[in-house]
């Protein structure tokens, strides 16, 4: 049995490396002209069954690698040194044998992932990367076998697994001005790095591009206004953990929390328009609100995060106490955001839903998160990509700020008195 596995192994092998060579020539040819500081990925293949199967990535020098595996859903993560990825259109949309899908990018500063999805549990065989030989780049190869789930919970208790840890960001904390009264508002582009969000224009357009460039001007109006400490969760294409994003508001006290988004519809589900403003609840205030949902928190299982160690819904009392006023300022913040945004923007025809957003869950930080549109809605992405857009938006978000912290103020100096 273990012979014949090596056999189908080697038959694979051979027939993936040696497809590795054509076009090889063409390719470097074209990179020549601009050399990337980084290791760059060319090209990836996937050989093999359901039982046995081989995962082949070319790049331009040899790199180090480290190789986990995940459970529930079950994936294996290749964790490497940043890599340039210049694959084609559409690469790991579609898998083979155990492979179903796979993605691949940066996941912090230095550090790019490859995370596979893969349809049952497996076995690492053999992970390494060869040096280039004569006409071949140097290639990255994984060999994965099916097992059954015990040992792979086996396996996967054993291998000690050490999950990314999320970049050092205590140095926000360290600049925090401890002695600077002004409120907290903590800016969420969503999605980063290797996570790409929802896509537009065959894949050129991105979510976590879009809502960045978004995000950075938003900062910039509430900073301009003197009135607010912005924090923002991300400044570039990196990807944090959604639990980190809330961390970094609860750990700084803020007072406010507003992750950014932009949203797609695929063609079977119909079409839709306009700007939506969430607020977390147990149960969705609709299917599509659950849909949503769903999508934005596989967050960190697209991006190979651990998710066993996480604590499941705490239903201790206090949080529950903490968290009813935390949902009443949400709602509030969230119900002025929809007022001022009508005036500038489309608005989703139900503007304001609910849904158990894993970002939104700070028990003491009123959170809310906004779709800005649809990247799948042609007007909603006009929109979207426009600077004038972006400005006045960015400028009614601004003044929703405003007034959620005049009339809580207001509301806390009625009570006083
Ligand atoms: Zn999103």
């Amino acid at each position: 049995m273990a012979n014949r596995a090596a056999h189908l192994i080697f038959a694979v092998a051979s027939m993936l490396l040696t497809a590795a060579g054509t076009g090889t020539a063409q390719r470097s040819a074209t990179r020549a002209s601009a050399p990337d500081p980084y290791p760059v990925a060319t090209d990836t293949r996937l050989g093999g069954d359901d039982t046995q199967t081989r995962f082949v990535v070319d790049l331009s020098r040899k790199i180090d690698l480290r190789v986990f595996t995940l459970a529930d859903p079950y994936r294996v993560v290749l964790d490497l040194p940043q890599v340039t990825f210049k694959l084609p259109a559409k690469t790991g949309e579609t898998g083979r044998g155990l492979v179903k899908a796979y993605r691949f990018g940066l996941v912090m500063q230095g550090g790019s992932r490859i995370v596979l999805d893969v349809g049952k549990p497996v076995r690492i065989e053999k992970a390494f990367v060869l040096d280039a030989t004569e006409g071949q780049p140097a290639r990255l190869v994984l060999d994965l076998a099916a097992v059954d789930r015990e040992t792979f919970m086996r396996t996967l208790a054993l291998e000690n697994a050490r999950p990314m840890r999320a970049p050092d960001r205590s140095q926000y904390d360290r600049d925090a001005n401890k002695g600077d009264p002004r409120p907290i508002v903590v800016i969420d582009p969503g999605h980063g790095g290797i996570d790409h969000g929802t896509r537009a224009a065959g894949g050129d357009i991105t979510e976590k591009a879009l809502v960045l460039e978004f995000a950075l001007i938003l900062r910039d109006q509430l900073e301009k206004t003197g009135k607010y400490r912005v924090v923002m969760t991300r400044t570039d294409d990196t990807f944090v953990p959604l639990g980190e994003r809330m961390r970094m508001a609860r750990t700084r006290q803020a007072a406010l929390f507003i992750s950014v988004h932009a949203d797609a519809l695929r063609k079977s589900e119909g079409e839709a328009q306009g700007a939506t403003v969430y607020t977390v609840s147990d149960t969705a205030s609709d299917s599509e609100a659950a849909r949503l949902a769903e999508n934005e928190n596989r967050a960190d299982v697209i991006s190979g995060i651990d998710l066993s160690h996480e604590p499941g819904d705490v239903a201790d009392i206090l949080i529950d106490l903490a968290q009813r006023e935390t949902k009443t300022f949400s709602l509030h913040f969230a119900k002025t955001l929809v007022t001022e945004l009508r005036n500038v923007a489309r608005l989703h025809k139900h503007p304001l839903k609910s849904a158990g957003f894993k970002v939104l869950r700070a028990p003491d930080v009123p959170s809310v998160l906004l779709e800005l549109g649809y990247v799948s809605n042609k007007e909603d992405l006009k929109q979207l990509t426009s600077g004038a857009w972006r400005a006045r938006t960015a400028t009614s978000i601004a003044q929703a700020v405003d007034t959620f912290f005049n009339t809580r103020l207001a509301g806390a100096a009625a009570g006083a008195r």
